[in-house]
């Protein structure tokens, strides 16, 4: 999964349509001094975006991770300067390791998750599998840098009602989220439909939204055939209140990126 996305995302990086071009527009803008993402995908597209446009290689994932990186079969410390961005990942990441047996979390820079692949498919993985035709991929075995041990492998929350939501890291962002709705003035969602299993973050949301003194203005950006029916679960969902309230339904378009321009999630 992990190859997948990474070769997804290359591709489309040779070949660029709109929609990627739209998307170099809002990193290249993007205000990461004021704005935080909440990302519950396990892909690092945003994070790459923004270190592509603004050379912001510091990342807040606000659940306590540690910057690591490879050095042939070991991970060492990755001492990182400068502004950072503040993106959340409740739903676990590619360019994750979890130490299960210090319980420690460690990234690597978001490019390098090819690597983290190689350390998850062991050895003993590839050997239940029919032999590759081409040549197997590398395998990693690095130490946990924190408690030196052979324990590191990863946490991904997936798409269901029971999702694996209780291991620190994943706590940890959902309270650095909390934290972080309260007191904004501008709910973005962009691409996020609010689906049913998602009833904790739902949960979360309309508890925050109902107990802030300012209720957030919310902003919802999303696209295809369902984008009426989205729109509409939002207005259910949030309440529609004149004049808080903006609906964009043709995705990233030039319009949806005027109006985050007026509320100051992109730069003018
Ligand atoms: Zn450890």
């Amino acid at each position: 999964m992990i190859r997948m996305l990474s070769q997804a995302y290359k591709r489309r990086q040779r070949s660029p349509d709109a929609a990627w071009r739209a998307l170099e527009t809002f990193f290249d803008g993007f205000r990461a001094d004021i704005s935080a993402v909440l990302s519950m995908n396990w892909d690092t597209v945003f994070e790459r975006g923004v270190a592509r446009a603004q050379t912001l290689r510091r990342v807040e994932y606000g659940c306590h991770a540690r910057a690591v990186m490879f050095d042939g079969n070991s991970l060492i410390s990755r001492r990182l300067t400068g502004e950072p961005l503040h993106i959340l990942k409740p739903h676990g990441s590619v360019n994750w390791l979890y130490c299960d047996a210090c319980r420690e979390t460690f990234w690597v820079p978001p490019s390098d998750t090819d690597r983290v692949a190689q350390t998850l498919f062991r050895q003993q993985d590839w050997a239940v599998l029919p032999k590759p035709k081409s040549k197997l991929p590398a395998i990693r075995t690095p130490a946990c840098p924190h408690c030196d041990t052979q324990s590191l492998g990863t946490r991904f929350a997936t798409f269901s009602y029971r999702k694996a939501l209780d291991f620190p890291m994943h706590s940890a962002s959902w309270r650095t989220a909390e934290r972080y709705l309260k007191g904004t003035a501008d709910w973005v969602f962009i691409g996020y439909s609010m689906p049913a299993a998602d009833f904790e973050f739902k949960h979360l949301l309309k508890r925050v939204q109902l107990t802030e003194g300012d209720r957030p203005n919310i902003t919802v950006i999303t696209g295809g055939r369902d984008a009426d029916a989205t729109i509409d679960r939002y207005k259910k969902f949030f309440g529609d209140v004149k004049g808080k309230r903006f609906a964009f339904k043709n995705g990233l378009d030039v319009e949806a990126l005027r109006h985050l321009e007026k509320i100051k999630v992109l730069s003018a």
